[in-house]
């Protein structure tokens, strides 16, 4: 079974009791500007996690992988408060444009960005094995395209275990959709999409620029509502231990997806551990890595604030 670990106390006996090849899911990159509190869990926690293992001299090694959720978007509309009443009306991060311009699109430069970030905060300490693994890369994976497949053809059940966890509301006016495809003209997720399931096919009429298209599920590219797609993506990369955030929010984020993982995999297992990193605040940010990972040893409550 697998366990919680709480905050620098947790992490210290979480590492003097691994050995082996550990796989970190360090969690999913920010399409924005990362805050102090997303470097705390994507960075200064795993190179802490590192530097202990490390020291300790054992057999344990890691990797650190981490989710650049380009088949995701923040172009969708909400149908109520529970995260899974919505509709896509846009396109993908994967097809926004980048914000400033340098990059190919807006998932490709959040993720540069956070990797040049990385290697120059990383300065001067022991490098770390890491790996960004793009959602939209995952489609060749059998487990990824079960996920997706359900998403996208059976959506009710995995709609019920959301109301499970974040609760039922009325009825909305319009019916959710968990999954669509992308429209290989203009790259908007707007439209309607039939399944031909004796064939494994999707047929998908776009609503913005009237094209049809229909191909095989693992020959197009898809929308897919953000826990679903780290459900999808995390059945693959299959981590030994998680780090997450020490909120409600995240515990209920965390436990879909968890579930989500498991609607189709035959050996329910779940050794999964799971580091928690306190949610912090910065006002005034900036602190360095070097500064954080002090601060961060002394941490042992959920919530930390810096001045
Ligand atoms: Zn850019
Ligand atoms: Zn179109």
């Amino acid at each position: 079974m697998g366990e919680n670990y709480y905050y620098y106390d947790g992490l210290k006996t979480l590492t003097s009791n691994i050995e082996g090849k550990q796989i970190v899911y360090c969690g999913v990159l920010p399409m924005a500007k990362m805050a102090t509190g997303d470097w705390v869990r994507l960075i200064v926690y795993p190179l802490i996690f590192d530097e202990e293992i490390k020291s300790r001299g054992g057999s344990a090694t890691a990797k650190y992988v981490f989710l650049v959720p380009d088949w995701d978007s923040d172009e969708i509309d909400p149908l109520g408060k529970n995260p899974f009443y919505l509709r896509p009306k846009g396109r993908v991060y994967k097809y926004q444009l980048d914000p400033e311009g340098c990059h190919e699109n807006r998932a490709l430069h959040w993720s540069s960005i956070f990797q040049e970030d990385v290697t120059i905060a990383t300065e001067g300490h022991a490098q770390i094995d890491m790996e960004l693994i793009s959602a939209s890369s995952l489609l060749s994976e059998h487990s990824f395209v079960n996920i997706l497949r359900a998403a996208l053809t059976e959506p009710e059940p995995i709609i019920a275990l959301s109301e499970e966890i974040f609760g039922e509301e009325d009825p909305t006016e319009g019916r959710s959709i968990l999954a669509g495809p992308v429209c290989r003209q203009c790259k908007y997720s707007a439209g309607e999409m039939e399944y031909i399931k004796d064939w494994d096919r999707i047929q998908y009429s776009c609503a913005r620029c009237g094209n049809v298209q229909e191909a095989d599920i693992t020959e197009q590219e898809y929308w897919v509502q953000s826990e679903i797609l780290e459900a999808a993506a995390l059945s693959v990369i299959a981590p030994t231990l998680k780090i997450m955030r020490d909120n409600a929010d995240n515990v209920n984020r965390d436990s879909i997806v968890s579930r989500i993982v498991n609607i189709n995999a035959t050996d329910h297992g779940n050794g999964l551990d799971r580091l928690v990193v306190p949610f912090v605040d910065s006002e005034r940010g900036g602190q360095s890595i070097k500064e954080l990972m002090e601060f961060a040893r002394e941490w042992d409550k959920p919530h930390a604030e810096l001045a």
